[in-house]
């Protein structure tokens, strides 16, 4: 941490005609800054990723079968969901309603049948919060039953 107390010293001691000592203290907080400098780019780097992380994790879709990733309106994959949930690894699998099989972990996928209606796309990273309302309780085993 750059204390801001020792560049109101450096100002005395110039002022105070001690040169010497004044280079020497404002060559400390240089390397100082220098070093925090460092940290910060550092820090921001791990941001950026954490960013692309929480990104990714938001728009990663899986639909009963396979991950899929959206970015904007459109959506990349399918995706293995074998190496996604092991790996966490995307590995692209090939387009159309044909068989397919993962080239990295061999799993086979058997066609699927071409869908009427959208699919239901669950969201990964879904919240649980820990306290839920009595009235939800309710509602879910009422649904339930
Ligand atoms: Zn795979």
């Amino acid at each position: 941490m750059l204390d801001y107390s020792k560049f109101k010293e450096v100002h005395e001691l110039f002022l105070k005609g001690k040169n010497r000592e004044a280079k020497h203290l404002l060559k400390e907080l240089q390397s100082k800054y220098i070093s925090l400098c460092d940290q910060v780019s550092s820090l921001k780097l791990q941001v950026k990723e954490y960013d692309d992380i929480l990104h990714f994790s938001e728009n990663l879709i899986f639909d009963g079968n396979y991950y899929w990733l959206k970015t904007g309106s459109v959506r990349h994959g399918p995706f293995c969901a074998d190496c996604c949930n092991d790996e966490g690894m995307l590995v692209r699998l090939p387009h159309g309603h044909t068989k397919k099989i993962c080239w990295r972990c061999g799993k086979q996928y058997l066609p699927q049948p071409a869908r009427t209606s959208a699919p239901t796309e669950r969201k990964m990273g879904k919240v649980i919060p820990l306290h839920t309302p009595a009235v939800s309780e309710e509602h879910d085993n009422a649904a339930a039953k």
